[in-house]
């Protein structure tokens, strides 16, 4: 006997029918003989549409009201799926958020879980009952509802999987693993057997929305054994534990396994970004954190920065990326402060993708980014900004080139599947 968590993504919920299956998937694994608990996302679609409403009703909107709102897509889904269990003769029951609870900060639309309190769950796994939990959606310290950020519930799904010490976390989505780039995109994408907690968290870090990165790095720090698989299968399919998906392994596990390691694991694109400039900064010590440390206190992210060569009157232009979701902020508050930062024009730009190749055979072989630099050059595409980091390598192009961009490098890379 072994406690399995299962967590089933927006697409394999995406209707009665659809839950039906995952029903069918979940009833197997506990007739295995196994303790189950599942988390789930909303519906398909549905997370957009509620964040759509709360636009259309303030588009300033209080974060702490959109949990409220947002969060209600999973509680949908994880009663109908209680509901559907219970019809198939299970005994299933859904937990949510705030009744476990799953305790997190209170940075409301990006909350962090801090603990789950995991006894009722174990009580109510021990007893044969399937637990149904709510992905996403978690209890700020003042008593109200938060979710943890777009994609959320995988990383509900580890932490949970962290809290009953579940042997493993098998994440159901619409895909049958992690490719060497997103299989929509790029048709000779290969399935990665296993990957690294290391490789798996830049690869998410930089766009493969395959995982949250919140998920991974929990997964690599509390030691949960991660699986990606698909929850399109037939009924009759093998049982998880022997089902062809991708695995999430330490560096140790990859090298003693016989999987040949590749120089670069996989390739990302990130549209969700935003470039910005400031042209005719003062080339003065402080000038810089003038403009980001401001960014910083409101919790903007910044991603890839450059700083031109001051030009001879001591001014220089700075441009740098931050989510296109906190864009308008960003910009509202660097024009409030145009006189103290003391810039010239600010220009912003969001039809942008950040391409990143990604491979810890990156540590001891030079050239990767030289080969990137060439085959985009050869393609007649631009680069805007690049950044790097021990593992990978990003650079930002037109959003209009993702696609090319991604499909010659994997091919530069070797990474085509044979055909
Ligand atoms: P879910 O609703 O199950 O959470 P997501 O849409 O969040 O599913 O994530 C699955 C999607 O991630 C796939 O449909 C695929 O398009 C995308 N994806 C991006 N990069 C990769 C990759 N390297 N391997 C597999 N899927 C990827
Ligand atoms: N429903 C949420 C989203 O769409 C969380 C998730 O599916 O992981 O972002
Ligand atoms: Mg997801």
């Amino acid at each position: 006997m072994a406690r399995i968590v299962m967590k089933f993504g927006g697409t394999s919920m995406a209707g009665t029918e659809r839950i039906r299956r995952v029903a069918g998937i979940v009833k197997r694994q506990q007739e295995a003989g196994h303790e189950v608990a599942v988390v789930v996302s909303a519906m398909a679609g549905e997370t957009d549409r509620l964040v759509n409403f709360c636009r259309e009703a303030n588009a300033l909107y209080d974060p702490a009201e959109y949990d409220v709102v947002v969060a209600a897509g999973e509680q949908v889904t994880s009663g109908l799926l209680a509901l559907t269990l219970q019809a198939m003769g299970c005994k299933a029951r859904s937990w949510l958020g705030w009744q476990l609870p799953i305790k997190t900060d209170n940075a409301h639309a990006k909350a962090r879980i801090e603990d789950i309190d995991s006894e009722a769950l174990l009580a109510s796994m021990a007893a044969g009952e399937i637990a149904v939990i709510p992905g996403f959606q978690g209890l700020a310290p003042e008593g109200r509802v938060t979710t943890l950020g777009r994609g959320g519930s995988d990383t509900s799904a580890v932490a949970v999987a962290a809290a009953v010490k579940a042997e493993r976390c098998d994440i159901y989505t619409d895909v049958d693993g992690v490719y060497t780039t997103d299989p929509r995109i790029v048709a000779k994408a290969r399935k990665l057997p296993l990957v690294t907690y290391e490789e798996m968290l830049e690869l998410a870090s930089v766009g493969s929305k395959v995982l949250q990165t919140r998920s991974v790095s929990l997964a690599m720090k509390e030691g949960v054994r991660v699986q990606v698989l698909s929850s399109f299968i037939d009924e009759t399919a093998p049982a998880a534990d022997t089902l062809p998906g991708t695995m999430i392994v330490s560096d140790e596990e990859l090298e003693g396994s016989d999987m040949e390691r590749q120089l670069i694991t996989g390739i990302a694109a990130d549209k969700n970004e935003a470039k910005v400039t400031l042209t005719r900064v003062p080339d003065r010590p402080g000038a810089v954190a003038s403009i980001f440390a401001p960014l910083a206190e409101a919790n903007i992210n910044v991603d890839m920065i450059i700083q031109n060569v001051a030009k001879d009157k001591g001014e220089t232009d700075v441009t740098f990326t931050v989510p296109q979701a906190d864009l308008a902020r960003a910009l509202a508050m660097l024009e409030e402060r145009k006189e103290a930062i003391g810039y010239f024009r600010m220009i912003s730009d969001a039809n942008v993708a950040k391409i990143s190749v990604v491979g810890v055979g990156m540590r001891s072989h030079a050239g990767v980014a030289s080969t990137m630099f060439k085959t985009l050059a050869d393609r007649g595409i631009n680069i805007l900004a690049i950044s790097t980091s021990e593992i990978k390598v990003s650079v930002l192009i037109d959003a209009d080139e993702t696609e090319l961009a991604v499909r010659v490098l994997h091919t530069a890379y070797g990474l085509d599947a044979a055909a």
